[in-house]
């Protein structure tokens, strides 16, 4: 028997990649949109919090089992910023072009240039669930001043992943899932499912 989650979320590209490892365990995932659920405020300082709020938000309005990401990037010369800021770090309207601008900027003044892509994943089974499935994933790397490759988005062309002699923008979706964030988190959130 399928079981049903509310992805809390609207975008295509994780619906996939959030199908892709559940339905074989038996899940079906809906994005939100589909039962009109408006998106949730993001006001946390923490991912984790921001993702709470998200699942718990999508779970009260549909009744359903609620399933809701954060992620971004974290620069340690930065104390971990741009961090839950990341897709508005250079302000509104929103701009990878300025976030990255910004980023490489902000870290001129400083040597160490490491930094981490962190995702957080939370799964509710109802609302009030007093005891949330979270699976975390972090992905290590370093910010360039000069872009390289085309692929991903956000941060990626100024991600650099010296271990491959790449930035993230320069692998392929494949190579991206296995080593990314977001596909650490996922795999660990399916084995706790299980
Ligand atoms: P969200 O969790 O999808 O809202 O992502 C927050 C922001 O973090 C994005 O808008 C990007 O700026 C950044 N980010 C998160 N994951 C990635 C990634 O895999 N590549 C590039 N940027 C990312």
């Amino acid at each position: 028997m399928s079981r049903t989650i509310v992805l809390a979320s609207n975008n295509a590209g994780k619906l996939k990649e959030f199908s892709q490892m559940l339905e074989p365990i038996g899940f079906t995932v809906h994005p939100q949109g589909k039962f009109n659920v408006p998106e949730a405020e993001e006001p946390h300082p923490t991912f984790i919090e921001n993702a709470l709020t998200k699942a718990r938000h999508a779970s009260r309005l549909t009744g359903l089992p609620a399933l809701a990401d954060d992620s971004g990037i974290c620069a340690n010369a930065l104390g971990g910023a741009p961090g839950v800021w990341s897709a508005r770090f250079a302000g509104e309207p929103k701009s990878d072009q300025r976030n990255n601008e910004k980023l490489v900027a902000d870290l001129a003044a400083h040597a160490d240039k490491s930094a981490y892509y962190y995702c957080v994943l939370v799964m509710l089974r109802h609302a009030d669930d007093p005891q949330p499935l979270i699976a975390e994933g972090r992905w290590d790397g370093e910010i360039i001043a000069t872009p390289r490759g085309t692929g991903g988005f956000g941060y990626d062309p100024y991600f650099w992943l010296p271990a491959f002699g790449k930035t993230s923008a320069e692998l392929s979706a494949e190579e991206k899932n296995r080593l990314s964030h977001r596909g650490l988190a996922l795999r660990i959130l399916v084995e706790k499912l299980r």
